[in-house]
């Protein structure tokens, strides 16, 4: 049984990207709806399976612990899992081999570390380098709050992004932000163009693909969208509030 509002939620969502795909001239194909589905059982994650979803995003470590095995015995279909946490280092060693995407890269010890667990589970980690652009003092994420007036801050990340993008099994796919808590989404628009933008200077200068940009969430992926992004990750306009 699906549930129906979790697959009207679906059609609901996956309209205002086509429709913010049209507004920004981009193929829809180019977006991959990850649903974040932290918090939420696993018939709801099966139910989302269902209408058709097969990339799923967790942020909490004895969760993903437990959910993911539990999905790999109640169906067949494949799924590609996001981890969208933080992460401690004593925690990574249980992460690693279960997910396949990394948005959390948020220093450089973590990277080191998932790296080599990568090596050991013989596999391939694809990783987001998370970008604090907000300057926030809460967020995780290297700074690069005035990245293009500041050459401290992007000397800074340069070596970093150096060391990371050269560690064995670990892909460096984009960036990944998370803009503040607005009022009017549209206020977030200058967070997702700077990290577009902080995205193709860094292509540039060390001649990598870094296609990706994973940014925006409920409150903002339609702005995300129209600024670049190839992956939002949403929670709650899929499964509903949390508790
Ligand atoms: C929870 C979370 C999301 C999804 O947020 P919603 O507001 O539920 O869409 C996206 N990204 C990260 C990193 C999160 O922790």
């Amino acid at each position: 049984m699906i549930d129906t509002s979790i697959k009207d939620n679906i059609e609901h969502v996956q309209e205002q990207i086509t429709s913010a795909c049209m507004r920004a001239n981009r193929n829809p194909n180019d977006v991959t709806l990850v649903a974040v589905s932290k918090t939420h059982s696993v018939e709801a994650i099966v139910s989302a399976m269902d209408v058709g979803l097969s990339h799923f995003g967790e942020n909490r470590v004895e969760e993903t612990l437990d959910k993911i095995p539990k999905i790999s015995e109640v169906t067949n279909e494949q799924v590609v899992w996001h981890y969208i946490g933080h992460i401690q280092s004593r925690q990574a060693k249980d992460i690693v081999p279960l997910v396949d995407v990394i948005h959390s890269i948020d220093r450089l010890k973590i990277a080191r570390k998932i790296s080599s667990l990568a090596k050991e589970s013989d596999k391939t980690i694809e990783g987001f380098i998370e970008i604090n652009i907000s300057g926030e003092t809460a967020k995780y994420g290297f700074e690069a709050s005035n990245w293009k007036q500041n050459e401290r801050v992007k000397s800074e990340l340069w070596q970093n992004l150096e060391t990371i993008i050269s560690l064995p099994n670990l892909k460096i796919r984009g960036l990944m932000t998370m803009a503040p808590f607005y009022d009017k989404m549209e206020e977030t628009r200058p967070i997702f163009a700077s990290l577009a933008e902080l995205r193709d200077e860094i292509k540039q200068d060390f001649a990598i693909e870094l296609s990706d940009l994973s940014m925006g969430m409920t409150n903002d992926f339609p702005i995300a969208i129209e600024e670049g992004a190839t992956i939002v990750r949403i929670g709650r306009a899929i499964f509903g509030n949390r508790n």
